[in-house]
């Protein structure tokens, strides 16, 4: 019988990740069998774990953080769209023996904002908080969507700047009231600290915004999502679909076969 093929998630931390158990109900639900386990190297052994893992036989890994750079300058290819974030959350290896690097947070993303948006967003105004190495995929990706306009805030506001640069929109010291669609990319939730990301200007943007989606998922996404509902947002979602859709989009340059991350609820992971 053929052997399983071997995928795995590598991070630091990594014991919260929910990737194990989403790629294991991937399989299950495309008929397929493989094995999915979770590394977490030290912070300076990023690349041995990684070329450890491909040189006994892995076929694929997915990346987070703080790796999401090195596992880009670990590839001997990536797509443009890796290029562009200048990180990967993807490595797959080729069977021509080279491992190719893919983000798929940024499509994960909005391939969830779709069931909001199913004609587009270009009738969107879209804020996105923040901007670390989440942000830079949903940043590059926000844009490619081309809404009618897009701008991102951030604490320390040189960040923001560069990263409009890369993708292409307007860094604004002071977030603009009128946006339609409100996007938090900030890790403040995770740490407990979402107070101080709501400045006054924020609150006025959740007031008007008719959805406001925070990247973080579970526990971590509930301050910020309450908080919008309370300055007025229309409707809030956290991030645990953009979760799914960037693990079933990597599954799928894995497999070749795209799973339908709808029928996993956070209920079935959480513990
Ligand atoms: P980073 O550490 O790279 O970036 C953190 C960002 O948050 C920076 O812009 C930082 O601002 C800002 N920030 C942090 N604390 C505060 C604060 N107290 N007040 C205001 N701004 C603050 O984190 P990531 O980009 O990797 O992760 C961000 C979030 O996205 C996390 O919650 C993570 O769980 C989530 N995520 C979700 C994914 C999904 O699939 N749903 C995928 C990846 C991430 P500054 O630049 O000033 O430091």
């Amino acid at each position: 019988m053929k052997q399983p093929r071997l995928y795995g998630v590598v991070g630091n931390p990594v014991s919260h990740s929910l990737s194990p158990w989403i790629h294991r109900a991937f399989a299950a639900q495309t008929q397929k069998r493989i094995v999915y386990a979770a590394y977490q190297p030290p912070l300076d052994a990023f690349e041995a774990c990684a070329q450890n893992f491909f040189n006994n036989g892995g076929s694929g890994l997915n990346v987070t953080v703080p790796f999401k750079p090195d596992a880009l300058a670990l590839a001997n290819r990536a797509s443009a769209f890796a290029r562009r974030c200048g990180v990967a959350n993807v490595l797959a290896k080729r069977n021509d023996g080279n491992i190719a690097a893919y983000n798929t947070d940024g499509s994960g993303l909005i391939k969830d904002l779709q069931s909001f948006f199913p004609n587009g967003m270009s009738d969107q105004k879209i804020l996105l908080i923040g901007a670390g190495g989440a942000a830079r995929a949903a940043a590059c990706a926000i844009a490619d969507a081309k809404p009618a306009a897009f701008c991102i805030v951030n604490r320390t506001f040189e960040k923001a700047k560069t990263l409009a640069e890369v993708a292409g929109c307007e860094a604004v010291e002071s977030a603009p009231a009128d946006s339609t669609l409100v996007i938090n990319a900030t890790s403040a939730g995770l740490a407990g600290d979402t107070d101080s990301v709501l400045t006054s200007d924020i609150k006025a943007a959740l007031q008007n915004a008719n959805l406001v989606y925070d990247l973080s998922y579970g526990s971590s996404a509930q301050p910020f999502l309450t908080a919008a509902k309370r300055c007025g947002a229309k409707q809030t979602c956290d991030g645990y679909g953009m979760l799914l859709w960037q693990a079933a989009l990597s599954y799928a340059i894995w497999e070749g076969t795209l799973p339908t991350p709808s029928l996993l609820t956070y209920s079935s992971f959480s513990r």
